[in-house]
């Protein structure tokens, strides 16, 4: 069914490459027999899963989306593929971003925009970025689940926009052994599914320790936060945090009318509502448009056309050609914006004024998280103060402030007006937090347009098991 679909949702471009046809149904058969020996390798055995591409795989080239890695083969697999093949998942090939996960609608790709399958009055509409590929496959049933990264929003917007489950994990658990790094200190692989329970199989599958990547939490600190999260949340009954400051003038009427609903049902269940407030938040934006461009222009240093990917024709012995060549007809715009940004921001005339205060601002957003969150971050070694009476189990929040735009509008967009659509994610990115976004519906008559707004779900660190059956309960 899922190769079927992929002929007739062709157009949308969610796909960079894939696999042959005759070859995916080679594994699925193999999964199949497995299976009626009773020898399955995990509940995914055999499912179709496809892999954002800039999570490298050696069966497919690895462009991320960017000229500048034209031909780019990686020669090992990523650790999260490793895993998933090993629990029988099929890998079933690359989906379009944006050039290295920076945007928000999938539209700055070398391979053009990915389109969402929604329409609305004959306009396209934006699929959300930069994981809008992965959002798109899934939402029109080319494959069981997908992977994407969330630097600052990339698995949550598109899934918001395209009526998926949208889950970033807690910064660390999942390896990025093998993910192209855009911001480092951000990176977090994610998970795109149509329900919360394939989201979580797939986290199962991903969710281990790595000493491969540096970051990857040890197996140590792994069970220590474990047993911090189980202790806190046997209860039954949640208690729910609303964000006060993420109830701005701009949120479009249908996603504050689902954020009221989605607050209603769970109140009708039994949980409590609380009003919470996060001042931080407000400044969370800008930050993170200082940190992310500054790791990006350190990170895209090494395309340089020597070691990797594209290399234009150029004289290596006259200094500097031949990279400002393959740089110059490398990258698209929205990445050259960003190293230009980033290297201003990181100049000794700038640094004090803008990467510094950022980073003051980041940790700002983290302690507001934790004033209001009951669980103690596992992750303070110093005993922060006891939490008040007043703490909350999770937040719910829209994820983005409006419903998919259209295609052609972007167009006429700045960069920052663009910037502005990761007002709602980019605060649980700074602190690292687990937060999933989970289609709820919303009553439009039209059968094209999207029935469904994206509402945020966002828990303490390593309390990502909460936050799924939180998901589960709302969607
Ligand atoms: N839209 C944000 C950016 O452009 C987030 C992207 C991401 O999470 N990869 O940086």
């Amino acid at each position: 069914r899922c190769i079927a679909n992929q002929e007739a949702h062709h157009a949308l471009n969610a796909f960079i490459s894939r696999l042959q046809p005759a070859q995916e149904l080679g594994a699925v058969k193999s999964a199949e027999e497995r299976r009626t020996a009773g020898k399955s390798r995990s509940p995914i055995d055999g499912k179709l899963v496809a892999i954002k591409d800039n999570i490298v795989t050696t069966s497919y080239s690895n462009t991320c989306a960017s000229g500048v890695l034209k031909g780019f083969r990686s020669p090992f697999n990523a650790s999260v593929v490793e895993r998933l093949k090993n629990a029988g998942a099929v890998i079933a090939g690359k989906t379009n971003l944006d050039e290295f996960g920076m945007g928000s609608h999938s539209i700055n790709s070398s391979f053009g925009a990915v389109k969402s399958q929604y329409s609305r009055n004959g306009h396209e509409l934006s699929a959300g970025g930069s994981s809008g590929g992965s959002a798109v496959a899934v939402a029109t049933s080319q494959c069981y689940a997908a992977l994407g990264t969330d630097t600052g929003g990339s698995v949550r917007l598109p899934a918001s926009y395209t009526g998926t489950v949208g889950f970033k994990p807690s910064y660390g658990l999942i390896s990025r052994w093998g993910v192209v790094a855009y911001a480092n200190s951000l990176d977090t692989v994610g998970i795109l599914a149509r329900t919360t329970h394939s989201a979580k199989q797939i986290f199962d599958a991903v969710n281990h320790s790595d000493t491969a990547d540096p970051t990857n939490l040890t197996l140590r600190t792994r069970s220590r936060i474990q047993k911090s999260a189980e202790r806190e949340n046997i209860k039954k009954k949640l208690r729910v945090g609303v964000p006060l400051e993420y109830n701005i003038e701009e949120l479009s009427p249908s996603i504050r009318r689902a954020w009221v609903r989605t607050l209603e049902h769970l109140q009708s269940l039994g949980h409590s509502l609380h009003a919470v407030s996060l001042p931080a938040t407000r400044h969370a934006l800008s930050a993170y448009y200082v940190l992310a461009p500054a790791e990006v222009s350190s990170n895209l240093a090494k395309y340089d056309g020597v070691r990797y990917g594209a290399r234009e024709p150029g004289d290596d012995n006259q200094e500097g050609v031949l990279f400002s060549a393959t740089r110059g007809n490398g990258f698209g715009d929205e990445a050259r914006r960003r190293i230009l940004l980033g290297s201003y921001t990181l100049s000794a005339a700038a640094f004090d004024n803008y990467f510094i205060k950022a980073q003051k601002i980041r940790r700002l957003v983290q302690q507001d998280f934790d004033r209001v969150f009951a669980l103690q971050n596992p992750l303070l070694t110093t005993d922060a103060q006891p939490p008040d009476s007043e703490a909350v189990d999770i937040l719910i929040c829209p994820t983005a402030p409006t419903i998919a735009p259209s295609i052609s509008s972007l167009k006429a967009q700045s960069p920052v007006d663009n910037y502005m659509n990761d007002v709602f994610t980019v605060p649980a990115s700074l602190a690292g937090l687990p937060a999933v976004s989970v289609p709820v519906h919303d009553n439009t008559e039209s059968s094209s347009e999207p029935e469904t707004v994206g509402i945020q779900i966002i828990g303490q660190y390593g309390d990502d098991n909460l936050v799924l059956r939180a998901a589960s309960i709302i969607e």
